[in-house]
C-alpha cells in the first residue's frame, strides 16, 4: 500500500505527502499551497522532494510551487487545461506521470467542476482529487456547471470501492451537518457525524475516505437515490425532472447551509 502522510496547511488544506515504493527517503507532494510546512515534514522525515502533483490553479493548492522546485529540483505535473502560476508538466486525461523510476505511476483523470481544467491523480489504489470529491460532499463550481461536476463525480465512482481518497481539505465535518440535513434517516451518515466528531475534538485527520464510504455518506454520490431526491425537491419547493437538476439543488442548498 502506499505510503501517504498529511502535511497541514493554511486552516483546513491538506497537502499528501507521499514516500516512493521505489525508495523510502524519497518524497512527492500533492498541491504545496504552502512550501513551509512541506520543508519542515521533509526534514523531520529525512526526505528528499523529487516530484510535485498540482490538481487545478487555485492558490491554496499551488502557493508552494514554485519555491519547492527551485529549492529541490522537483518535477512538477499539472493540469493542462489551466493558466498555472507556475511552471508544470502539463498532464491531460488519460495521460500518466512519469514518475516510473520512483515505483510510481498515476494516471490523470480530467474532473472538471471547482475548475474547468481540474484533474485528479489515480493510482496505487488512490485517488487524490483535490477540491473534487471531499469526504460527505464535493467542491463549489467556481467555474464549472453542475452537470460537468455530476459527471466528474461519477467518472470517481467508476473506481473501486476499497479506493482511497484523499482530497485537499478537512471538511468531513462540515459536510457531514448538512449530510445529516439531506439525509436525516440515513443510518450511515448518523454514524459518520459520531465518529468524526470525535475525532474533530481530537484533532484528528479524518481522511483518507474510501469511495465504499462516500457512496454510503455522500450526499453529492447519492443525487440518484430517492431520499436525496426528495429532500432536494422538498428544499427547492419544486418537482426537479433530472439528475442534473437535482445535483444542482444539493449543490445550491449545500452553498447557503450553515
Ligand atoms: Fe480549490
Ligand atoms: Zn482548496
Amino acid at each position: 500500500m502506499l505510503l501517504v502522510s498529511p502535511v497541514r496547511a493554511f486552516s483546513d488544506n491538506y497537502i499528501w505527502l507521499i514516500q516512493a515504493p521505489a525508495d523510502r527517503g524519497v518524497a512527492v507532494v500533492v498541491d504545496p499551497g504552502d512550501d513551509r510546512p512541506v520543508e519542515q515534514a521533509l526534514q523531520q522525515g529525512g526526505l528528499k522532494l523529487r516530484a510535485i502533483l498540482v490538481t487545478h490553479h487555485h492558490a491554496d493548492h499551488v502557493g508552494g510551487v514554485a519555491a519547492l522546485a527551485a529549492r529541490h529540483g522537483a518535477a512538477v505535473f499539472g493540469p493542462a487545461r489551466e493558466t498555472m502560476p507556475c511552471a508544470v508538466q502539463a498532464v491531460d486525461d488519460g495521460g500518466t506521470t512519469d514518475l516510473g523510476h520512483l515505483g510510481l505511476e498515476f494516471s490523470v483523470m480530467a474532473i472538471p467542476g471547482h475548475t474547468l481544467g481540474h484533474i485528479a491523480y489515480v493510482g496505487h489504489g488512490a485517488i487524490f482529487c483535490g477540491d473534487t470529491l471531499f469526504s460527505a460532499g464535493c467542491g463549489r463550481l467556481f467555474e464549472g456547471t453542475a452537470a460537468q461536476m455530476l459527471d466528474s463525480l461519477d467518472r470517481i465512482a467508476d473506481l473501486p470501492d476499497a479506493t482511497r481518497v484523499y482530497c485537499g481539505h478537512e471538511y468531513t465535518l462540515s459536510n457531514l451537518r448538512f449530510a445529516s440535513a439531506v439525509e436525516p434517516d440515513n443510518p450511515d451518515v448518523r454514524e459518520a457525524l459520531a465518529d468524526t466528531g470525535r475525532k474533530r475534538e481530537r484533532d484528528e485527520v479524518t481522511l483518507p475516505s474510501t469511495l465504499g464510504r462516500e457512496r454510503r455518506i455522500n450526499p453529492f454520490l447519492r443525487s440518484r437515490t430517492s431520499a436525496v431526491r426528495s429532500a432536494a425537491e422538498r428544499h427547492a419547493g419544486r418537482r426537479l425532472s433530472t439528475d442534473t437538476e437535482v445535483f444542482a439543488a444539493v449543490r445550491s442548498w449545500k452553498d447557503g447551509f450553515r
